[in-house]
Order: structure tokens, then C-alpha cells, then sequence
């Protein structure tokens, strides 16, 4: 028996038997001479066209198979492979290397593929695999292997490899896969992303994982070698051994038995044994979480990260295509209301189409909403397509990082700038609620001076803490500051109730800490009642919410502002999520 410890990437337990799915080794390109110029330019491009066609084809089949946005991923390679960028690259190579059309197009999309690899982004990093997989796509056209690849599974497995580009990932027959062990990935890899669509557990990251399951099954000497995957802990063990073998068992048996509960729990109102009603809403970052938040009982969206519009690419998205997410989300909620949030992105998650210079203190820089001084069409443009989304239901959208009043009128005027363009043009729309993240610290100090103008406000726990302590939320260094139960949060919040409340302004959480069970229990005390969190995380919070009193959560709450430390603090609402 072995244990290797990857990084969790899909939720679940399982112990089977596996396969290693492995890369097709590329086509091998060479040179052309200067008379054959032409006609391989030419070349190229049928196969790129080619390749975009069959591309398109398996994102419409897998649509249609009830997959719509594992189907988008194929869409997104499809038009990668039309890119001009692409073309361009190529074309140059082909011109002035003389290398032939499959050596051309790998370096090309190799080229591409590492400049985004270049910029520190997961997501980044994700989409960097899927160029080089339409590069070699391309490329086995070129050499007349255009069939397109896909390894069977001939019995139900764990499939391990080093990294399942998206076009494997998309062959593996889905009532045989059983998880994903990889090498190689991160959790936004669309193995990942698939397996949490399917709800089948992955472990990535797993360094050394094939070399030790062949030395495994060659020390075996015949006997069948088994593969035990934790996708909650990232825990990996080869051929585990009876008492190992049976913990993953019954982790297994806990996981179906608590994903169940949460299931039959799911529509069970948030309210207190006193009465007093909570609402829990989602927090999602692409539209194909929508469906799991709707099982497990969110009551609409707080939170839509719309950043992944933004990030997987080389060129800003379209109105049209953020309309097709928006909408998605949208008509999944309806006729519960769908929060988008505006672009955060800036010096902290650099993008290729947005050269920003480089900052000294990017959490304090030209991030979020502070990008609209340059580029407001960004943000014109986001706000058309949440317009035109809203006919399909309640949309309300918010804008990230406001600091002040002035901001809340540059929120308004882009809104206003949108809706003057779609009226103009005569294109359908529908009504938005306008709010913003309370997020900074002097957004709350002076919410009174602007609440008159929004209809909500959403408290963004993670940068309101990390801005209020002046320490950096992913710096694991300064943990003691970290508690989102910290007495100067706590205040802030207490601040921005009461400043909600004299103006008639709905307010919510969706930061972590509406999460967090026990801070959850803190903030429905100070008055907060919309509350919004990770999927995962609503079944646990729920069932917290109905088992308090709301009277012993003001109380708590009340003597929770008058401690010193969030240790203090937690202690005081942990006795009372003892349900
Ligand atoms: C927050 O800051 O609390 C928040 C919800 O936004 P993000 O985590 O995306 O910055
Ligand atoms: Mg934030």
C-alpha cells in the first residue's frame, strides 16, 4: 500500500479498480520548400476549418446529450481554432521557417499556449491546455489522423493520467467513469469540472502517481491492484490494505448517506425555532453550477462571478455570449432573482486584452469597477447583456469594490449608458436592481451619503476583512487575522444592518463567512437575512439556521460586539450551532 496526497478536485470517495488513459504522442512535422508555401498555407487552413467543424459538432452533441456547459467547452475550442491569432502565428512560421503545416500549427498554439500559462491564473492555466489540445487537433488532421481520439473504457474505472485534455475527457463513456486521478491540473482543469458535473470524485496534482501504480502492479506479481481516491481530502492510496479499504468504504457509504440528506433537506425553509426567516442563495462562478445550487435548495443567486467570461480568453466576450450565460442563469432561477456581479478582475489577476501596468499593491490598485476610468465599454457592455437577460427573469447586478459615493454614481451612469443603447437600438430588455459589494471599509463608513441611490448592498466578507486587518486574504502567514468572527468585522457589519435598515436597502452576505456555519449563526443575530454561499455549503448552514433561536443569536450577538477576539467571539455562537 501506498499513499500520495494530491489536491481535492471533485467531491466523493471511491475504491475500484482503474485505467491510465494516456496522451497520443503528436504527429511529427518537418519542412516544406519555399514553392510549397502556398499550397501548405492553404492546407492549414481546411484543416483548421475542419477541425473548428468537428469541434462545434461534439459541443452540439454533448449539448444535446443534457451537458450544455461541458458542450461550451468544446464551443471555446472551436473558436480557438478559427482565432486569427492562430492563422496569423502559423501563416508566419510557414512564410519565414519554412516549417510544414503541423510543425507550424504545435509551435503556434505552443506559442499562445504559453503566454497563458505566463500570467498566474488557474483558469489561465486551464485554457492553456485546451489551445495545445486544438493545436494538436489541428495537427493529426494535417497527418491524415483525423479521427478523433478517445481511449474506452471497457469496465467501470478510475481513470488516472497525467492531464485529459477536454477532448478525451469528453469520449469517456459517463456511466463507466468512476473518477479521475491525475498528475497533472488544477480544480478549474476541465476533468475537474467535469467530474463535479457528473458528481463523481477527482484528486489532481498527483505527482508520481503512474510510475507508483506500475511498480505497484509489477511487485503485485498478477494479483489485481486497487485504487482508493478521496476527492474531499486529496487523498490517494494504491492498493490499500483491508483497514484502509474499509475506511474508504464507509467514507464512501457517509458521503452518498450525507449527500441524500442534503438532498431530502434541501427545500426545507432556513428558519429558526422562533421563526424568524433566512434565505439562502448561491454563490456560482459559471452557469453549469446553477443546477447543483437548485438541488440543494438555493433560493436564487447572490453572487455571480463573471469573471470566467473574462479570463478564459485572448479577447474580451462578446454582449451576445455573456447574454447566452447571464440568461442561462437566469431562466435555471426563475422566478428566483440572479445577482450578476460586474467584472473583478485588475492588477491582481492580470488578462492578455487588458495591458494594465503592473502595480506595486494590486489588492489597492486599478481593480474591479476602478477599471471603468479607462475601459467603461467593458462595463457598458456587461451591463447591456444583464439588461437584455433580465426579460428572462429577476436580475439584479452589483458592482465590485466601492469605495464611495462617487463610485455609486459611476455604477449608475455606465447602467444608465447601457440602457439608453439598448432603447436606442430597440432591443428587448427588462428591468435591473442596482447594489453594490460592500466590500471596503469607507463604503460602509459613508453608506448613508449613497444608500438613497442603490436597492442593495452585499457584504463581501473576504475583502472587507482583509481590508479592514490591512492583511492580505491568501496570506496563510497571518492566519490569526483571518477569522471573518473578528470583533472589527463584526462592527462593520453591525454598521452596515443599521445604515440598511434607515434607508430601506436589502442587504445580504456572500462572502465566506456566510458559509461558515458559526459566523453564519453571528450574522443572522446581527440582523443580516439573505445569506450567500458555496453550494456545498448550504445543507450545513440550513440545517445550523433551524436549529437556533433567534433570540439567544441577538443576544450572543449583542456581547459578541463587546469582545476582544474572534476566538471570544466564535466560542459564544459555537455553543449554539450545536444543533
Ligand atoms: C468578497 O470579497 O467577500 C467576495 C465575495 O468577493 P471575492 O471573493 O470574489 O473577492
Ligand atoms: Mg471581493
Amino acid at each position: 500500500m501506498q499513499t500520495l496526497l494530491g489536491t481535492p478536485a471533485s467531491s466523493g470517495v471511491r475504491r475500484a479498480r482503474w485505467t491510465i488513459v494516456r496522451e497520443e504522442a503528436p504527429p511529427a512535422g518537418g519542412t516544406i520548400t519555399p514553392e510549397a508555401v502556398e499550397a501548405e498555407l492553404e492546407r492549414v487552413a481546411a484543416a483548421r476549418a475542419a477541425a473548428a467543424d468537428q469541434l462545434e459538432a461534439i459541443a452540439a452533441r454533448i449539448a444535446a446529450a443534457g451537458h450544455p456547459d461541458e458542450g461550451a467547452i468544446f464551443a471555446a475550442q472551436a473558436a480557438m481554432a478559427r482565432d486569427p491569432m492562430l492563422a496569423e502565428l502559423t501563416e508566419r512560421r510557414i512564410r519565414e521557417r519554412l516549417e510544414d503545416g503541423i510543425a507550424a500549427t504545435l509551435a503556434a498554439a505552443e506559442e499562445i499556449a504559453a503566454q497563458l500559462r505566463a500570467i498566474p491564473d488557474e483558469l489561465l492555466a486551464a485554457r492553456a491546455a485546451d489551445l495545445t489540445d486544438v493545436g494538436l487537433r489541428i495537427a493529426r488532421l494535417l497527418a491524415g489522423r483525423g479521427d478523433e481520439p478517445g481511449p474506452g473504457l471497457d469496465a467501470p474505472a478510475i481513470v488516472v493520467a497525467r492531464d485529459i485534455p477536454p477532448s478525451v475527457a469528453a469520449t469517456l463513456p459517463r456511466e463507466r467513469l468512476l473518477g479521475f486521478a491525475l498528475e497533472t491540473g488544477s480544480p478549474t482543469a476541465h476533468a475537474a469540472i467535469l467530474a463535479r458535473a457528473y458528481g463523481i470524485p477527482a484528486v489532481v496534482g498527483v505527482g508520481g502517481l503512474i510510475a507508483a501504480l506500475e511498480q505497484a502492479v509489477a511487485a503485485a506479481g498478477g494479483r489485481p491492484v486497487e485504487l482508493a481516491i478521496d476527492g474531499d481530502s486529496g487523498e490517494v492510496v494504491i492498493d490499500p490494505d483491508e483497514p484502509t479499504a474499509r475506511r474508504f468504504d464507509e467514507l464512501a457509504a457517509a458521503s452518498a448517506r450525507a449527500a441524500d440528506r442534503a438532498i431530502a433537506e434541501a427545500n426545507l425553509p432556513a428558519v429558526t425555532l422562533d421563526g424568524a426567516d433566512v434565505t439562502l442563495l448561491a454563490n456560482i462562478g459559471t452557469p453549469d453550477e446553477a443546477a447543483r445550487c437548485l438541488a440543494l435548495g438555493a433560493r436564487g443567486v447572490g453572487l455571480f462571478r463573471t469573471e470566467f467570461l473574462f479570463l478564459e480568453r485572448a479577447t474580451p466576450p462578446s454582449e451576445d455570449e455573456q447574454l447566452a450565460a447571464y440568461r442561462s442563469v437566469v431562466e435555471a432561477f426563475a422566478p428566483d432573482p440572479v445577482t450578476i456581479r460586474l467584472l473583478d478582475i485588475g492588477g491582481d489577476k492580470p488578462i492578455p486584452y487588458l495591458p494594465l501596468e503592473p502595480e506595486a499593491n494590486p489588492f489597492l490598485g486599478v481593480r474591479a469597477l476602478r477599471l471603468a476610468a479607462t475601459r467603461p465599454d467593458l462595463f457598458v457592455t456587461q451591463l447591456r447583456a444583464a439588461y437584455r437577460a433580465a426579460t428572462a427573469g429577476p436580475v439584479k447586478v452589483m458592482a465590485p469594490m466601492v469605495a464611495d459615493a462617487t463610485d455609486v454614481e459611476l455604477l449608475l451612469s455606465l447602467a444608465a449608458q447601457a440602457r439608453a443603447g439598448l432603447d436606442g437600438e430597440g432591443l428587448e430588455r427588462g428591468e435591473v436592481e442596482l447594489g453594490v459589494m460592500l466590500e471596503i471599509p469607507s463604503a460602509i463608513l459613508v453608506a448613508d451619503t449613497y444608500f438613497g441611490r442603490i436597492a442593495f448592498g452585499s457584504l463581501g466578507t473576504n475583502d472587507l476583512l482583509q481590508y479592514t486587518v490591512a492583511v492580505d486574504r491568501g496570506n496563510r502567514a497571518l492566519a490569526r487575522y483571518q477569522d471573518s468572527l473578528h470583533p472589527a468585522l463584526l462592527r462593520l457589519i453591525r454598521d452596515a444592518v443599521e445604515a440598511a435598515e434607515r434607508a430601506g436597502v436589502e442587504l445580504s452576505v456572500c462572502g465566506e463567512m456566510a458559509g461558515d456555519p458559526v459566523a453564519a449563526l453571528a450574522l443572522v443575530g446581527l440582523g443580516v437575512r439573505k445569506l450567500s454561499m458555496a453550494a456545498g455549503s448550504l445543507p450545513l448552514v440550513r440545517r445550523t439556521v433551524r436549529g437556533a433561536r433567534l433570540a439567544d443569536l441577538r443576544a450572543a450577538a449583542e456581547a459578541a460586539l463587546g469582545e476582544a477576539t474572534a476566538s471570544a467571539i466564535r466560542a459564544r455562537f459555537e455553543v449554539l450551532a450545536r444543533a
